[in-house]
């Protein structure tokens, strides 16, 4: 693969920080006489011990080192220890081809970030700009668009049912593209699909394998990239489906993970898989940036992780999803019992959302804002989700993260009748 042909005007110029360069190409550590970067110094940190009380009441103390590199600037790409555990839960959950491949050009390497929206940010602002196009589910997690609307791209929302985005319809689409052999002239550059392919923002679907198979040999037909963000990868039905990332033969899956719905948002940790080339820009930008992501948050992080190991922490997903789980079969019957004849959905697998359509309503917008917003009850009207935010839409989407069965019951039931006053009029 060419990854220069993907990357944007402004990639193609950027240059390495010299000084984090320097920093994150040694891995510098305690040992070495230190009278290079600006690092400040540990003596005037107000900060000199660090206790965590975990939920099972067990303490868990930073030691002196870890209060010292949790304190101090660290690796741009992440901290080596940490790093080494994604490797480990990567191999283990999709052992993807191109991992341990030393001479594949897109071997795959691995850095944190400050969660999966740091990721979603800069790897689109290292490939696309004014012209390009992305390709999306039909409806889309709106802080993707937030991302690349401003770049003036094109953005290409596929019909979606409750298997993923749908084959026959992205090869309609992808026909007036041109093959990498058929010497058409190209109309811009398609460069990436973007999808959640667990647990859903918004819609709850979870993409089969056979649906990523499809999608996968369309990628390598028309040589585009496809941009993963499982961040409800864990909140999901056992077993977990396979991943892009483990059918990634070519090298053009990104994967953006997060321990935002595993561990704490607050925490701003995620991770990137990516092709070498591709992760190599993004370090460029990250050096530029953030300078990586939180050491305080990867220590944290990696207290939990010596604990655990990769058995524990998927032993924590797993507590994890029952939790969500439980909650989400609880807001059907919920919703069931209230928006019989009113509303209809597809039972979502995982993830935190039930994405419901109005039978009977055109516009969700108009009701949640004159009649429920009312009432206080805030769910989130389907036009939301689409590239153009004016287009009218029947569906909404209805959290059931931190809603009580108490406060979902109260709130299907003010919905249900609010809907039927407004049936009425
Ligand atoms: N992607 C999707 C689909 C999400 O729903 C979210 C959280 N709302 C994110 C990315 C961002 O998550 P974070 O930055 O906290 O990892």
């Amino acid at each position: 693969m060419d990854y220069s042909s993907f990357f944007n005007k402004i990639e193609l110029i950027r240059k390495p920080s010299a000084l984090r360069d320097l920093y994150d190409g040694l891995g510098v550590d305690m040992s070495y006489v230190l009278m290079a970067g600006g690092l400040p110094n540990p003596a005037v940190f107000p900060i000199s011990g660090i206790e965590l009380t975990l939920s099972n009441s067990t303490k868990v103390k930073f030691s002196d080192e870890d209060m010292h590199l949790a304190l101090q600037y660290g690796i741009t790409t992440g901290h080596p220890e940490l790093i080494q555990f994604i490797k480990d839960l990567t191999k283990r959950l999709h052992d993807p081809p191109t991992m341990n491949d030393s001479n594949h050009p897109g071997r795959l390497q691995f850095a944190t970030t400050a969660g999966s929206q740091d990721g979603i940010f800069k790897t689109l602002n290292i490939l696309l700009e004014n012209g390009d196009t992305i390709i999306t589910e039909e409806n889309v997690y709106p802080n993707l668009l937030a991302v690349v609307q401003p770049l003036s791209v094109n953005i290409a929302s596929i019909k979606t049912d409750r298997y993923g985005i749908v084959p026959e319809s992205l090869e309609a689409y992808l026909s007036q593209w041109p093959k990498p052999e058929d010497g058409r002239p190209s109309k811009g550059s398609l460069k990436i699909l973007y999808c959640v392919p667990n647990g859903d923002n918004p819609t709850g679907i979870r993409y089969t394998t056979e649906r990523k198979q499809t999608i996968y040999r369309l990628a390598q037909e028309y040589n585009f990239l496809i941009l993963e963000d499982d961040a409800y990868y864990f909140l999901e039905e056992r077993p977990f489906t396979e991943s892009f990332l483990s059918m990634d033969v070519d090298g053009r899956v990104i994967r953006l993970e997060t321990f935002s719905k595993t561990i704490a948002p607050g925490l701003r940790l995620g991770y990137i898989a990516a092709p070498e080339p591709i992760w190599k820009q993004f370090k460029f930008v990250s050096q530029a940036s953030t300078q990586g992501s939180s050491s305080l948050s990867q220590f944290m992080m990696l207290q939990l992780i010596r604990k655990w190991g990769v058995d524990g922490y998927l032993k924590h997903c797993d507590k994890v999803n029952e939790f969500y789980a439980k909650r989400r079969l609880i807001c059907e019957e919920i919703a069931r019992r209230h928006l019989d004849g009113l509303a209809e959905w597809t039972a979502p697998s995982g993830g935190m959302f039930l994405w419901i359509t109005f039978t009977k309503l055109e516009d969700s917008l108009s009701f949640i804002m004159e009649r429920l917003v009312k009432k206080k009850v805030l769910i989130v009207a389907g036009a939301a989700f689409h590239v153009d935010t004016s287009e009218k839409s029947a569906h909404a989407r209805i959290a059931f993260s931190m809603a009580s069965e108490e406060t979902m019951e109260k709130g299907f039931k003010i919905i249900a009748e609010e809907l039927r006053e407004v049936l009425k009029e």
